[in-house]
């Protein structure tokens, strides 16, 4: 499950599975948006459970 979070600010975006480029195209949308830079990595399971 890969995540893709910004730096900058609290935009984060998650997808169950990356398969249709979905991540890299709202990353490149708020890069262009906001100029800031994003970043990419898979969420372990042991991050899920830190967010409930
Ligand atoms: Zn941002």
């Amino acid at each position: 499950m890969p995540i893709a979070y910004c730096e900058e600010c609290d935009w984060s975006r998650r997808v169950e599975d990356d398969a249709d480029g979905e991540l890299n195209r709202v990353m490149i949308c708020h890069h262009v948006e906001t100029g800031h830079s994003v970043e990419q990595r898979e969420l372990r399971e042991s991050d899920r459970e830190l967010e409930s």
